[in-house]
């Protein structure tokens, strides 16, 4: 499980720097997990995606499928597929490839125990953390299940239900990646937006419909969608639906749906509502949970602090003096956010360092070489790279932003506090990252205290340029 995880947030890593962007499929679409892809997306519209909902500016559709490249005909190792862990879940060879492609080399444990039950047709309700490599779990076996079912029916046959915009985005984005070597089609819809593009989508006859409840449930009523030809049903992050409210708008839609359906819930904890939606949704569902093998050390005091994005630096400022920390290591979530954080720490006179990605293989070894020193006290690094540090004494962990993947939180506090030796782990927390945070305290179980500083953060002193 640690290696699993370890290899997950390898992937993880290509998210930094990339924001998503969701743009029509005929356009090279610019990717959450840009990165060293073999033949992912490089040439466009691999899959016979549905046209996309919307252009950038939310005008209405994109411009009609185009037929696929013959990527079917592409050779490809097949003795490296047969004997791929994921081809012993009983995946087919397009699938396979996919996943290879992506750089997957084992599944996770959530994909190793789910994939097989879906794959026997049967009901399933998965526990399991964010970053676990949900998505995969369901989507893979769903499509090859359609591909199996035949060529394109031009009706919905598998819906997937996630409570936000940009969730049911990644999804669907997940969807062209692994069905690049299939024809099936996918659509999105999601509120928020104008509905026109997506009319247009849905009439293209998708098989596949990534959607968020409020906005179905309105195409649902337009009869601009109809659901009767449904016959894989996913509910993902079930608790933030019911945490957001759309118990209703769920049991609605599930209740238009044949009963004849196999029905997917995917879910971090197993909260009452929980239990009842599933109760109600699922038949003789298969149950898996997946506990996360990875706690924080209880030798490391942990806290968070809610703070502007812009009053970052000037707090971080204040804990490096307040602190009188031995090695400090911080946390940014992009290469760029690293340099041009240790920069500025530089000028207000603290030693200090940044390794990422990006640097030569000399920068990295000179920059942790001075830090395992003492002669800088301070390294800015990006979750990649901090996966080659090995220093022991670190007394401080700042994450000058939290983790986008909450298994990432553990590996940085990890760094301090080791082998029974006290640390501190500081998180910054701004307001748009209240959702990663809740991540972090879902996985740890635990609920972060306020940092205590010496005075209110309010007083963050300014900058003091060295
Ligand atoms: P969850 O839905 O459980 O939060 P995701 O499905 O979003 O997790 O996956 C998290 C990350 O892990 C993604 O970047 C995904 O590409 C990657 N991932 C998924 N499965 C694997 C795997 N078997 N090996 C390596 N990386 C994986
Ligand atoms: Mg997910």
């Amino acid at each position: 499980m640690a290696s699993m995880c370890a290899r997950i947030l390898e992937r993880c890593r290509e998210r930094e720097n990339v924001t998503f962007i969701v743009t029509p499929p005929t356009s090279r679409r610019r990717r959450p997990f840009a990165g060293k892809r073999t033949q992912s997306t490089s040439s466009p519209n691999r899959v016979q995606s549905a046209p996309d909902f919307r252009s950038r500016s939310g005008q209405a559709g994109g411009p009609p499928p185009v037929a696929a490249p013959k990527l079917r005909d592409v050779p490809f190792d097949a003795a490296v597929v047969a004997a791929s862990p994921f081809t012993a879940l009983g995946l087919t060879v397009p699938l396979v490839r996919a996943v290879l492609d992506e750089g997957y080399t084992k599944p996770s444990p959530v994909q190793a125990e789910v994939v097989p039950l879906v794959l026997a047709g049967r009901d399933v309700l998965a526990m399991a953390q964010t970053g676990t490599g949900k998505t995969a779990a369901f989507v893979l076996p769903i499509l090859q299940r359609l591909a199996a079912e035949g060529p394109s029916s031009r009706r919905v046959r598998a819906l997937i239900l996630t409570p936000t915009r940009e969730l049911a985005a990644q999804i669907a984005e997940r969807v062209s990646v692994y069905g690049k070597h299939l024809s099936l089609r996918h659509a999105l819809v999601y509120g928020g937006v104008s509905q026109r593009g997506q009319e247009i989508a849905l009439r293209a006859g998708p098989d596949i419909l990534v959607a968020t409840p409020g906005r179905l449930l309105d195409l649902m009523q337009q009869r601009i969608v109809t659901l009767d030809a449904v016959t894989h049903f996913v509910l993902d992050e079930a608790d933030r639906m019911l945490d957001m409210g759309f118990v209703h708008d769920v049991r609605r839609i599930g209740a238009a749906l044949q009963s004849k359906r196999q029905t997917l819930l995917f879910s971090a904890t197993i909260a009452g509502g929980i239990e009842s939606l599933a109760q109600s949704m699922l038949v003789q569902a298969a149950r898996v949970a997946i506990t996360p093998a990875v706690t924080t050390a209880e030798t490391v005091e942990q806290s968070v602090v809610f703070v502007s994005r812009a009053d970052k630096p000037a707090l971080l400022e204040r804990v490096l003096r307040e602190g009188s920390s031995g090695r400090t290591l911080v946390f940014t979530r992009t290469k760029h956010g690293a340099n041009r954080l240790s920069e500025r720490l530089d000028r207000a006179g603290f030693r200090s360092a940044a390794i990422h990605g990006n640097k030569t293989q000399g920068a990295r070894e000179r920059a942790l070489d001075s830090f395992r020193r003492g002669t800088t006290l301070v390294l800015v690094a990006t979750d990649v790279a901090a996966r080659g540090i090995d220093v022991d004494d670190i007394s401080l962990v700042v994450n000058f932003d939290l983790p986008n993947v909450a298994e990432s939180y553990v590996h940085r506090v990890g760094r301090t506090g080791r082998a029974g030796a006290s640390g501190r782990a500081i998180s910054f927390c701004d307001r748009d990252e209240q959702s990663l945070l809740r991540d972090v305290e879902r996985l740890i179980r635990r609920r972060l205290p306020p940092w205590q500083g010496e005075k209110p953060i309010a007083v963050a002193p300014a900058p003091q340029p060295a």
